[in-house]
C-alpha cells in the first residue's frame, strides 16, 4: 500500500511517497517557486539518486501534475501507475478547535479548513489548495488531513485560555492551540518506546528547534503545554519570529513606526528573531559562523535562544511537577552539539547531565545523557510525514 504525503505551501508543494508494507520512503521531492521565476522540482530515490527539473510551474495545479508525471515516469519513476496511490496524506497546520486527531477528508472538513485559515491565513489556503488539486488529480485516493495542532488541543482550559476579556475566545476563538503537534508527539513517543516505558507513565520535554521553534510538555503521553500559541509567533527566538515579547510593545512601535497592522506584524514573523537581533541571517549555522568571527550581536542571538529554551525548560518542569526526558528536535535540536551541551549544563539542577562523547552527534537517534542521568536525554530525527502516512494508513484501514 502506498501513501503520498503532501505538504503544501504558498509557492512550494514538498512530498513522499511511502511504502507502508515496510514504511519504506520510495521518493521524496520538493516543487519550489511556484508561480515565480526560477521554478523547479527536485527529487531524490531511496537509492540516493537526486534529480532536477526546472520548467515553468505557474500554479499548484501544474506543479501536482509534474509530481505525478515524474512519479510514473518510465525512466526515472518509482510506480507504473498513479492508481498505486492509495491514499494521500495532507499536513495542514491549523485545526482549530475541530480537530484533535486526523480525519478522512470531506466537504464538512474542506469547510472547517477553510474556516481556520482565519487563524492561519499563510498556512491554511496553501494547504487546502493541495488538496483540492489532489481531489482532482489523483481522485481514486482517499484524502485525509493531518493537523499541526492536533495533539495540543488535550491542553487544559486554564493552560490555553489567554487573560483578555472572555468574550474574544467567545467571539472569535482567541485561545492558544500550539503547532508542530506532530512533531512533538512522534519524538515523544519514539522515547518512550526506547525507553520500554509506557508513555502514560512519564514526564517529556520535547524541544523541536528549527526555522519555527517550539516546546511541549508531554504529561502521559498528552500536551499539557506548550510554547507556540494562537498562531505559531509565540514562544521561543525563531529565525525570523520575535517569540515572547511584552504585548504593549506592538502598540508602541506601530505608533513610533508609523506601521498598520499588516506591517508590525510581518516585522514580528519575518523581521525578528535570530534575523533582527543579529542582523546577518536566519540560519543558525550563519548566526553560529558570524558569532565565531566575532560579531557580539550573532552571539546574543544565540545566546538569547538558548537562554529562552532553558527557562521554558524549567517552567514546564515546574508545570508538570517534574521531569523524566528531555528530547532535542528538528534542524537545530538534531545538529546545534554546542547549543545542546550550553542548555544542558546549565540545568544540572534539575539531574539532566549530557556526555560529550554522546552529544557529538547529528541527526540520529541517540540518548546523549550519561548512563547515571536521573532525566534521561535524547536527540530524535522527527518525521513528521512518517506520521501523516501512518494515520492515513490508519483511517482508511
Ligand atoms: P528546520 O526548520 O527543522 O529545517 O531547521 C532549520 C534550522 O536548522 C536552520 O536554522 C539551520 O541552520 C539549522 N540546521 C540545519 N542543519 C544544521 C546543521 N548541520 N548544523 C547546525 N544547524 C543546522
Amino acid at each position: 500500500m502506498k501513501v503520498l504525503v503532501i505538504n503544501s505551501g504558498s509557492s512550494s508543494i514538498k512530498y513522499q511517497l511511502i511504502n507502508m508494507e515496510d514504511e519504506s520512503v520510495l521518493a521524496l521531492g520538493l516543487v519550489e517557486r511556484i508561480g515565480i521565476e526560477g521554478s523547479r522540482l527536485e527529487q531524490e530515490l531511496a537509492n540516493g539518486e537526486e534529480f532536477e527539473i526546472k520548467k515553468d510551474i505557474p500554479d499548484h495545479s501544474i506543479g501536482m501534475e509534474l509530481v505525478i508525471n515524474t512519479l510514473t515516469d518510465e525512466d526515472k519513476g518509482v510506480i507504473g501507475d498513479i492508481n498505486e496511490i492509495v491514499a494521500v496524506g495532507h499536513r495542514v497546520v491549523h485545526g482549530g478547535e475541530y480537530f484533535d486527531k486526523s480525519v478522512i477528508i470531506d466537504n464538512d472538513v474542506k469547510k472547517k479548513i477553510e474556516e481556520c485559515a482565519k487563524l492561519a491565513p499563510l498556512h491554511n489556503p496553501a494547504n487546502l489548495m493541495g488538496i483540492e488539486v489532489c481531489e482532482r488529480l489523483i481522485s481514486n485516493a482517499k484524502q485525509v488531513a493531518t493537523f499541526d495542532s492536533a495533539f495540543h488541543q488535550s491542553m487544559p482550559q486554564e493552560v490555553y485560555t489567554y487573560a483578555l476579556p472572555y468574550e474574544f475566545y467567545e467571539k472569535y476563538r482567541v485561545r492558544r492551540y500550539g503547532f508542530h503537534g506532530t512533531s512533538h508527539q512522534f519524538v515523544a513517543q519514539e522515547v518512550a518506546k526506547k525507553l520500554d516505558k509506557d508513555i502514560k507513565d512519564l514526564k517529556i520535554i520535547t524541544c523541536h528547534l528549527g526555522n519555527g521553534a517550539s516546546i511541549t510538555a508531554v504529561d502521559g503521553g498528552e500536551s499539557l503545554d506548550t510554547s507556540m500559541g494562537l498562531t505559531p509567533l509565540e514562544g521561543l527566538v525563531m529565525g525570523t519570529r520575535c517569540g515572547d515579547i511584552d504585548p504593549a510593545i506592538v502598540p508602541f512601535i506601530m505608533e513610533k513606526e508609523d506601521l498598520s497592522p499588516e506591517e508590525m506584524d510581518y516585522l514580528m514573523n519575518n523581521k525578528s528573531g535570530f534575523l533582527g537581533i543579529s542582523g546577518v541571517s536566519s540560519d543558525s549555522r550563519d548566526i553560529e559562523d558570524a558569532a565565531a568571527d566575532g560579531n557580539e550581536r550573532a552571539q546574543l542571538a544565540i545566546d538569547m535562544f538558548a537562554y529562552r529554551v532553558k527557562k521554558y525548560i524549567g517552567a514546564y518542569t515546574a508545570a508538570m511537577n517534574g521531569i523524566d526526558a528531555l528530547v532535542f528536535t528538528a534542524g537545530i535540536g538534531e545538529n546545534a552539539i554546542g547549543l545542546r551541551e550550553d542548555i544542558c549544563n546549565s540545568l544540572d539542577f534539575l539531574g539532566i547531565k549530557v556526555d560529550v562523547q554522546r552529544n557529538d552527534v547529528r541527526g540520529k537517534f541517540t540518548q546523549i545523557s550519561p548512563d547515571e542521568s536521573r532525566v534521561k536525554v535524547f536527540v530524535v530525527p522527527t518525521n513528521e510525514e512518517l506520521v501523516i502516512a501512518r494515520d492515513t494508513k490508519d483511517l482508511i484501514g
